[in-house]
């Protein structure tokens, strides 16, 4: 219920999952690559109106996000420091000849969640180890506490907004489901005497305002920051949120993400990011980064109007199983697989709703065995598989890039038989990486 004075424990594993070493190396070594690519792709106007232009005609959610950023790009830019909390998401694909490789599965830009639990979970499986008589297993878990590496970010681009009354504004959700999480980078940034709010877009609504030169003001307290977990999905956007969303937008207060930056995480964007010749366009003279960030990707198919659109479109009806069909939209339980892709592509094969969609391959990563501990189920060992989250941090002023890191990771595993859904749609649970 809605209410913080009954809760449930977040579900976790009880046991570690394995994972190869090389591989999350390599998730980490390109986090920094990524934080990069993000913000060029966020600068980059004729880039986005390009990528998103057939998008925005199909797909009103997308277009709605992208009138609010043409309209605070023409109205011209109050905020001058930029702030980047992303996560990026890895499947270990599991090849023909038994080596697994790192396959990107999204960057998300916006809300990117469980950075506060997860700083938690490595205690309980060292303990959980211990008890089984584990020691030395326990002792070589390795360290996480995305919780400061965020709050990090944020205390950062406080100081440099460089008002030392105003207060980080936490814009969260009408009913909290996940408020523990929140409060763990909350109280990191308490720890550095920075102040914090909680506020919802109605409040906003209601009660914000923006002065002269456009500096936030909330409840006669100043805004530096705005730490969006909140405003990914269309059902949270009435009228009114809207409105909020735009004043938000327009005012000077460091938005994290900015409406951009929203943007560039779309699934359109990942998908265009892939085509050959992008990565080099965006990054120029930085090959190497180049190469990092090519080697996690996955492939990734336009379905927009055209040959390519149609032969893919073809190809993924004839083998449905090999593919991911993927809506713009976030949070978990929005893409298609097997039957049910098929059975969509055929309906809407002819019509222009079909570049509302990009095609990925699917990935298939080897199964291991686990116990899902989550309140109110029964226990049962399952055949699971995980997603490995890097969390990225990275703030900009002006044109200068002053803090860019990676800033912890996110293990989450799931029982094989769910195709979709993260720790908030109730599949996966928290899990810690044993690195092999
Ligand atoms: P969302 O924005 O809803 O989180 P994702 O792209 O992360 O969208 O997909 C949600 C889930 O679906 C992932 O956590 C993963 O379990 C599964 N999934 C997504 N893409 C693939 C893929 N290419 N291969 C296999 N599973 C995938
Ligand atoms: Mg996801």
């Amino acid at each position: 219920p809605p209410c913080s004075q009954v809760v449930n424990y977040a579900p976790f594993t009880l046991l570690p999952s394995a994972v190869p070493r090389a591989l999350f190396e390599q998730a980490y070594a390109v986090q920094q690559d990524f934080n990069l690519l993000v913000d060029a792709v966020s600068q980059n106007r004729a880039f986005l109106e390009q990528t998103l232009a057939s998008t925005i005609k199909v797909d009103d959610f997308t277009a709605r996000l992208f009138s609010i950023y043409t309209q605070v790009l023409e109205e011209g830019l109050a905020q001058t420091v930029f702030l980047g909390i992303n996560r990026s998401d890895y499947m270990f694909d599991c090849g023909l000849h038994g080596t697994a490789a790192l396959r990107q599965i999204e960057i998300n830009t916006i809300a990117a969640s469980f950075g506060g639990l997860t700083s938690h979970t490595t205690d309980v499986h060292r303990l959980v180890l211990k008890v089984l008589g584990k020691s030395e297993e326990a002792s070589r878990l390795v360290p996480n506490n995305p919780a400061k590496g965020l709050a990090s970010g944020i205390a950062k681009a406080w100081e440099l907004y460089g008002s030392p009354r105003a207060v980080v504004m936490f814009l969260v959700e009408e009913v909290q489901r996940n408020i523990f999480d929140q409060r763990c980078v909350e109280n990191e940034l308490w720890n550095r005497n920075i102040r914090v709010v909680r506020r919802t877009f109605r409040d906003v609504f209601e009660r914000g305002s923006l002065d002269g030169s456009r500096r936030l003001h909330m409840d006669g307290q100043e805004v530096a920051v705005v730490y969006y977990r909140e405003g990914y999905v269309p059902q949270v956007y009435n009228q009114q949120n809207w409105e909020a969303r735009l004043l938000l937008e327009r005012s000077r207060a460091v938005k994290c993400p900015d409406i951009a930056t929203q943007l560039a995480g779309t699934k359109k964007v990942q998908q265009e990011l892939s085509r050959p010749g992008t990565l080099e366009k965006l990054l120029p003279g930085q090959p190497e980064a180049v190469a990092r960030i090519r080697a996690t990707f996955a492939g990734l198919y336009s379905l927009d109007k055209g040959e390519e659109g149609d032969r893919m479109t073809a190809r993924a009806i004839a083998d449905p199983d090999r593919f991911v069909l993927k809506p713009q939209r976030e949070g978990g339980g929005n893409n298609l697989y097997g039957e049910e892709l098929k059975e969509v592509l055929e309906k809407i094969k002819d019509s222009p709703e079909r570049t509302s969609y990009i095609l990925m391959d699917k990935i298939k990563p080897q199964p291991a065995l686990n116990y899902l501990l989550r309140a109110h189920s029964p226990l049962q060992v399952s055949e699971c598989i995980s997603e490995l989250g890097i969390f990225g941090v990275y703030v900009r002023q002006g044109q200068e890039l002053v803090l860019s890191q990676a800033a912890g990771h996110l293990l989450r595993t799931k029982a094989v038989e769910h195709a979709d859904g993260g720790v908030a749609a109730g599949v996966a649970v928290l899990d810690t990486p044993f690195l092999v």
